[in-house]
């Protein structure tokens, strides 16, 4: 069962930015690509974290549990009878996994908390610059003078003190929208969808997949689906985010009205063509997500399974 699922990880590894891209059509739901991208990574580490655990306390018996024509066979791959893996083997392969999963937890949580130091940091920095603060979709917006229409996401920056901040932290869940007074030059729908797409970032949390992502690239770029995922995650939270704010009063045309103004990329701009108009439910997207971000694993530790037990039935045999 532990090699089953290291060899899950390796096939997910290697092969998973393929499958995720044939799998789901990003432009026409980057939601669901997005959560497809963020649950194989989570897979992927859970996998390294789980299997030496699952290889310690039962090497390899797992394979026939409960079929007797196999035992013998079965017998033969546990380390611990001297058969066909070594316990050198078994011992390096745990090894590589332990270190592979405890570094990936490790960098992604000194990420996360380098990230919300820096947002904390940010928020009191701009503390001296806002103008006004309200409220959109409950979140807090803090308006800053500029005369560039500029706006993004402020995850946390909970920090007392602040504009609009009571003295029990952030009213405003998720995060801040720090928003330039420019903005208001481009008409209250476009405005709006600005604004719909910056609470899109924080209510998705986007930033925790987004910092995680580069976080796991600077250690595992030889592992492909790490190595891509995170340009993937941020281009995808980027079009979800779009897509999200697309279903708001002003519709596609107000997201890519406001596109224009900043300055997008025609592709990003390209891609909000197919949102039909008016609001729509969700419909089944985390549940796709979560077959997409699974069932390459499943399908892989069953394959190797079955391999196993094929092999050793007609060892057996
Ligand atoms: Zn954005």
């Amino acid at each position: 069962m532990g090699i089953g699922m290291l060899l899950a990880a390796l096939v997910v590894g290697a092969a998973g930015p393929a499958y995720l891209r044939r799998a789901v059509d990003a432009a026409a739901r980057p939601g669901v690509a997005l959560g497809a991208w963020i649950g194989t990574g989570v897979v992927f580490v859970s996998l390294l974290v789980v299997a030496p655990v699952v290889m310690h306390v039962q090497p390899l018996r797992g394979f026939a549990p409960a079929a007797t024509a196999v035992t013998a066979c079965a017998t033969m791959f546990d380390p611990a009878t001297g058969g066909v893996w070594p316990a050198a083997v078994r011992g390096v392969v745990v090894a590589v996994a332990v270190v592979a999963g405890v570094s990936a937890v490790a960098v992604v949580v000194a990420a996360m908390s380098r990230a919300r130091r820096s947002a904390r940091a940010h928020a009191r920095s701009l503390r001296s610059l806002v103008e006004a603060t309200d409220h959109a979709d409950g979140v807090r917006v803090w308006w800053i003078a500029d005369d560039e229409p500029v706006a993004y996401a402020l995850p946390g920056a909970s920090a007392r003190g602040l504009p609009g901040v009571g003295r029990r932290g952030s009213a405003s869940p998720g995060g801040t929208v720090v928003a330039s007074t420019a903005l208001w030059d481009l008409g209250e729908e476009r405005r709006r969808a600005v604004l719909d797409h910056e609470i899109a970032h924080l209510r998705g949390r986007h930033h925790v997949a987004v910092t995680s992502a580069a976080a796991l690239r600077t250690v595992f770029s030889p592992v492909p689906l790490l190595r891509r995922a995170a340009a993937e995650v941020s281009v995808l939270a980027e079009l979800a985010a779009d897509r999200r704010a697309a279903l708001g009063a002003g519709g596609a045309a107000a997201v890519r009205g406001a596109l224009g103004e900043l300055g997008a990329p025609a592709g990003r701009v390209a891609v909000l063509s197919s949102v039909p108009a008016g609001p729509r439910g969700t419909g089944p997207g985390l549940a796709l997500a979560l077959v997409h971000a699974v069932s390459p694993a499943a399908v892989s530790a069953a394959a190797a399974t079955t391999l196993v037990l094929g092999m050793c039935s007609a060892l057996a045999g």
